[in-house]
C-alpha cells in the first residue's frame, strides 16, 4: 500500500531565533527547488520558535509541529502548552511520548496517550513515541516493550489520517549506533501488525499509518533504512539541525 514518507525533524533544544529562521529558510529555498516531492516534511523546533519558523515555512508545504503537549485543553498548568495553542501557531503535528520526555520528566503511557488525545481534539497529528532502552533490547525484551508501550500510548481514535507511530530505540538516539535493517523491520512489522489487530489492515488503519524510524539516522544511513518496507520515513534529531543533512535524509525517499 502506497503511504507517501514523512520526514520530521525534531529539533530539541536546540536554536535561537536566528539559528532557526535560518534553518527554516534554508529548508524552505530547497523545498522551493523541489518539483514534486516525494515526501512529506514537517519541523519541530523548540516552542520560543515555533511562531517564528511557522511564519518562514508557510505556504512552502514544509509542516509544522510542536515537541510536546499538555494532556489537558487548557487550565493550571505553569509551563505547559496546550495542543490547541500549536494549532493556533500554524502546527499541524506534535511529536508526543518523545523517550526524553519519557526519562526527564518520568512521562507514562497513560499520559503520553492522554497527549495524543488532546493533539487529535486539537486537530493536529500527534507522532507517538515508542522504543526500547539498551537493557531492554539486551534482554531481549524488545518486542514486549514496544507492544506494551504501543497498546498504552495509541490514542482513541488514531487511524491512517489522524496519527504517526514513530519506533525510536531509545539506546540509537543520539549515539550514533543503530539497530540492523533487520531489525528495525522487524519492530516495524510487528508494530504494523498489532496496529492492525487494533485498527484493521485497510487503507485507512495499519495499512495507510505512517511508521518512522527514529535513532542516529544520517544522510550515510538513511537510504537503506528508508527502502525497508514498513518505515515510512523518519523522525530526525541531530541531523535536523543542518539543512543539508535533513535534505539529503528526505531525499532519500525518492
Ligand atoms: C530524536 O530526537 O528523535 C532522534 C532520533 O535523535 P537523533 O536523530 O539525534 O538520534
Amino acid at each position: 500500500m502506497a503511504r507517501r514518507p514523512l520526514i520530521a525533524g525534531n529539533w530539541k533544544m536546540n536554536g535561537l531565533r536566528g539559528d532557526g529562521l535560518a534553518l527554516a529558510s534554508a529548508l524552505v529555498q530547497r523545498m522551493k527547488a523541489e518539483t514534486g516531492p516525494a515526501f512529506d516534511m514537517v519541523v519541530c523546533p523548540p516552542f520560543t520558535l515555533v511562531a517564528g519558523v511557522g511564519a518562514a515555512v508557510a505556504g512552502s508545504g514544509i509542516a509544522l509541529g510542536g515537541q510536546d503537549c499538555h494532556g489537558a485543553e487548557k487550565g493550571a498548568h505553569t509551563g505547559d502548552i496546550g495542543a490547541a495553542m500549536l494549532a493556533d501557531l500554524g502546527c499541524a503535528f506534535v511529536i508526543v511520548g518523545h523517550s526524553e520526555r519519557r526519562t526527564d520528566h518520568a512521562e507514562t503511557d497513560a499520559q503520553v496517550k492522554v497527549k495524543a488525545e488532546a493533539a487529535l481534539a486539537a486537530g493536529l497529528t500527534p507522532i507517538v513515541c515508542i522504543g526500547e532502552t539498551a537493557s531492554q533490547r539486551d534482554a531481549g525484551d524488545t518486542m514486549e516493550v514496544v507492544k506494551g508501550q504501543l497498546a498504552g500510548s495509541l490514542p482513541e481514535g488514531a487511524s491512517a489520517a489522524n496519527t504517526v507511530i514513530a519506533y525510536e530505540p531509545v539506546w540509537a538516539i543520539g549515539t550514533g549506533r543503530t539497530p540492523t535493517t533487520g531489525e528495525v523491520q522487524e519492530v516495524h512489522a510487528l508494530i504494523r501488525g498489532e496496529l492492525a489487530a487494533r485498527l484493521g489492515g485497510g487503507e485507512g488503519g495499519a495499512g495507510g499509518l505512517r511508521i518512522l524510524y527514529g535513532g542516529s539516522v544520517k544522510p550515510a544511513n538513511a537510504g537503506e533504512l528508508m527502502a525497508l518496507p514498513d518505515i515510512d520515513g523518519g523522525l530526525i534529531g541531530g541531523a535536523s539541525l543542518n539543512a543539508d543533512d535533513f535534505w539529503a535524509i528526505a531525499e532519500c525517499c525518492q
